[in-house]
């Protein structure tokens, strides 16, 4: 959501998160080490690459999410999208993204 509507506070960010507050300071922390968001002062702004953070972001709040993209009900495809499956989105039925792997969320800047 820091992607949609940011830079958010972490106030807002809260209210967003259902994974509990302590599991979003962690998440934050690590997408910040990421290079996938950037803090200025108490706001979180988008940085980086929304494929990449969208995965992120799912893998730590631990929402349902696209396998492909990792696209959730709160941080859908850009252009809009919604479930064909279990976990793909109408998004990659026809051209699935290369799904990030863990050293690809870690890479360098
Ligand atoms: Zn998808
Ligand atoms: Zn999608």
């Amino acid at each position: 959501m820091i992607w949609q509507g940011g830079p958010l506070s972490l106030d807002t960010l809260t209210r967003h998160w259902t994974a509990g507050a302590g599991a979003l300071r962690v998440a934050l922390d690590a997408l910040e080490a990421q290079g996938l968001i950037t803090r200025t002062g108490t706001l979180y702004g988008p940085e980086g690459d929304e494929h990449a953070a969208r995965q992120a972001y799912a893998h730590h709040s631990g929402v349902r999410a696209c396998t492909h993209c990792g696209c959730s009900d709160l941080w859908a495809c850009p252009d809009g999208c919604w479930w064909t499956g279990e976990t793909q989105c109408s998004s990659c039925v026809d051209a699935p993204l290369p799904a990030l792997s863990a050293a690809g969320l870690a890479g360098t800047p």
